[in-house]
């Protein structure tokens, strides 16, 4: 009856996505990303975990940390 084509999941997967807010405000090359790169998944959070791609999550990741040391204090230059 069911014939589902991984394909056909990963699809519906991608389409139940959104683009990740966080990204989307934070990192100036977002448009620049592959679309599937932009998107986490709509039920989760919009942290790095809820990208669908291991790219997307390291540039989330490489922003958060980067708004975490824009915060620290600048020590001595
Ligand atoms: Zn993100």
């Amino acid at each position: 009856m069911e014939h589902v084509d991984p394909a056909v999941i990963k699809r519906s997967d991608t389409r139940s996505g959104c683009l990740c807010e966080f990204c989307k405000q934070l990192d100036p090359h977002f448009p620049k990303r592959r679309p599937i790169d932009q998107l986490v998944a709509s039920n989760r959070k919009h942290t790095a975990s809820a990208h669908f791609t291991e790219d997307g999550y390291v540039r989330h990741r490489v922003l958060e940390l980067s708004r975490i040391a824009a915060r620290l204090p600048q020590s001595a230059a």
